[in-house]
């Protein structure tokens, strides 16, 4: 609506909000903070964020004038979590490029897919990584430049079009002042697909403006609320969401990093956090199973690590009793690649604070920031009432949520249906209830739930159910096709060490602990080695469904 004439304006200054402020800011507010980055020697490698801040000055001068990157040239990283990563994390959204993530954990194929789709320039890579990316080269047309950093064999890279750089030597004694652009808040600073477990992945676009907001949420009381006080052990890839923003929410708070590089098994990890006692981490489930298994076995000294931030799947009741056991308090969130990612926090409200409600609270997805609108939507489109009651896929919409796909330099971004609302609010694919007070309860992903009869089964409350079961190292549950009810679900179960599969003993447990509803019980049960899972560490159900569809799973039937 165009302003009447003597409309009172507002007297505030017109500054946009940058992934640049945030570097300056860092370093020169937060200069003594640091990036410790697990080496798996001796003594990790620390950086200060003084140093990582020059460096990443000296990165974006030789982007710009040796390897030619201007305007939104397509900076890609294959990187772990360390502090070179970090300094790219900055260079390149601040010199006016487009910071794109890769997942390292993607299929070769759909790898050069994307670099492909993003028309990558130039790609940072990290020497372990080399024997990934090397074969893929001869399909990147578009890729001009290999940066490579950190230890690993190098020849494998040689004889192709790309040229090779070394980033020490690239950087080395580079000027330590660079003119930063004055870049428009609402230009892309960064990019990241989605896994693609339907379909092609899809390219989400950050903008300045959504990761300066985004790291203002993570960084209130009722998110991460972490300070320069506070060491985060930031297990969550770089390349899965931006890691869930904790290294702009650090360089804007001064959080001190503990990156754990390729050093990702639940030994080493359990022994960084002995040795540098980290006072928060983030992480999905899977990977706080397998912590939790390694000190149990194991027990380790790790009373600092007071908080613990667990998404990206639903965080089962047990590993929270678990941890909660351990001293280390679970905060579970809920998000994804298109909600960049904060869309929830579990924080109890004050008046569940020590009382008994307090732990069912915690265990929801959490309460939406004032940055998130939400409603529930529905199998005819109608918007369901915040009534703790009716579910319905969650759709949301903000400064800091999706709202189309990259589709190429050229095309107009993309709106596909089943993805984004007539009025533009992003569909989550996710099922749920709101209760009035605005906490989200997940029950499914509409394309996992179990559709019985006409009525839906949650795989998620069954699978809860069952981890809860001391025989049970994890669940996996899936919806088979049924003749009688259209679908049943079949529970895929990981038996713990010298346990023994007793599935009519598990069936009762969970009637009589978990209180599900006899019709919902699983009549068809299996034993598997492991639940394979997705690029990101989550459970891969699509992979069970095709077992099963294939009778390469050997199912009991009750
Ligand atoms: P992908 O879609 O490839 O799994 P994302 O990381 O974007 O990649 O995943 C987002 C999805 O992860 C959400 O839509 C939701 O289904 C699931 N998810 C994230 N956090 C939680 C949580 N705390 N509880 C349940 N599901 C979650």
């Amino acid at each position: 609506m165009p302003l009447r004439e003597d409309a009172v304006l507002s007297t505030m200054q017109d500054v946009p909000l940058t992934v640049t402020r945030l570097l300056v800011h860092g370093v020169q507010v937060h200069g003594r903070s640091q990036i410790i980055t697990w080496t798996g020697e001796d003594e990790p490698q620390r950086r200060s964020f003084a140093e990582a801040g020059t460096r990443a000055v000296q990165l974006a001068g030789a982007l710009r004038d040796k390897l030619g990157v201007r305007g939104d040239d397509r900076v890609a990283t294959l990187m772990w979590n360390n502090a070179e990563h970090v300094e790219a994390y900055f260079a390149i959204p601040a010199m006016g490029a487009v910071l794109h993530t890769l997942n390292l954990r993607l299929p070769a194929d759909q790898l050069a897919w994307i670099v492909n789709h993003a028309a990558d320039k130039v790609i940072i890579v990290n020497g372990s990584l080399i024997p990934l990316l090397a074969p893929l080269l001869s399909k990147l047309p578009t890729v001009e430049h290999i940066v490579v950093s950190g230890p690993g064999d190098r020849t494998p890279l040689a004889g192709g079009t790309a040229r090779v750089h070394e980033y020490e030597d690239l950087i080395a004694g580079r000027p330590t002042t660079y003119d930063w652009p004055e870049i428009d808040e609402l230009r892309a600073a960064a990019m990241c697909y989605t896994s693609g477990t339907t379909g092609d992945p899809k390219g989400v676009v950050y903008s300045h403006r959504s990761i300066y907001l985004h790291s203002m949420q993570l960084n209130m009381t009722e998110s991460m609320g972490l300070t320069d006080q506070d060491v985060s052990l930031v297990v969550v890839p770089q390349f899965h969401v931006n890691a869930w923003g904790l290294p702009h929410a650090a360089f804007m708070t001064g959080i001190n990093m503990l990156m754990p590089d390729r050093f990702l098994q639940p030994a080493p990890l359990a022994e960084m956090i002995e040795r540098v006692r980290p006072t928060h981490a983030a992480a999905v489930p899977t990977i706080w199973q397998g912590l939790l298994a390694e000190l149990t076995a194991r027990p380790r000294e790790v009373s600092s690590l007071a908080q613990v931030t667990i998404g990206g799947a639903a965080c089962p009741p047990s590993l929270m009793e678990a941890f909660d056991a351990l001293g280390m308090r679970v905060c579970h969130a809920w998000g994804m690649t298109e909600t960049s990612p904060l869309g929830t926090v579990a924080r109890p409200p004050a008046h569940a604070v020590g009382t008994d409600e307090e732990f069912a609270y915690r265990l929801t997805q959490g309460r939406f920031p004032a940055g998130v609108e939400a409603r529930l939507t529905g199998p005819g489109g109608e918007r369901l009432p915040w009534d703790g009651e009716s579910a319905g896929e969650l759709e949301v919409r903000g400064p800091w949520i999706a709202g189309a796909y990259y589709n190429g330099p050229d095309a107009e971004p993309l709106r596909p249906a089943d993805k984004f609302s007539e009025d533009g609010w992003l569909k989550t694919g996710d099922v749920g209830i709101i209760s009035p007070e605005g906490f989200l309860t997940l029950t499914d992903r509409a394309k996992d739930v179990i559709k019985s009869g006409g009525e839906w089964i949650s795989s998620v409350e069954l699978e809860n159910a069952l981890m809860a079961h001391p025989d049970v190292a994890e669940a996996a549950v899936v919806a088979v096709p049924d003749e009688k009810w259209g679908e049943r679900p079949l529970a895929t179960v990981v038996l713990r060490e010298g346990a023994n599969s007793d599935f009519q003993a598990l069936r009762a447990f969970l009637t009589e602990e978990g209180h599900i509803a006899r019709w919902q019980l699983p009549e068809r049960w299996t034993v598997i080695e492991s639940v394979p899972k997705t690029s990101v560490g989550k459970f891969d159900k699509k992979v069970l469904r095709r077992r099963y569809a294939e009778g390469t799973l050997d199912v009991t039937q009750l």
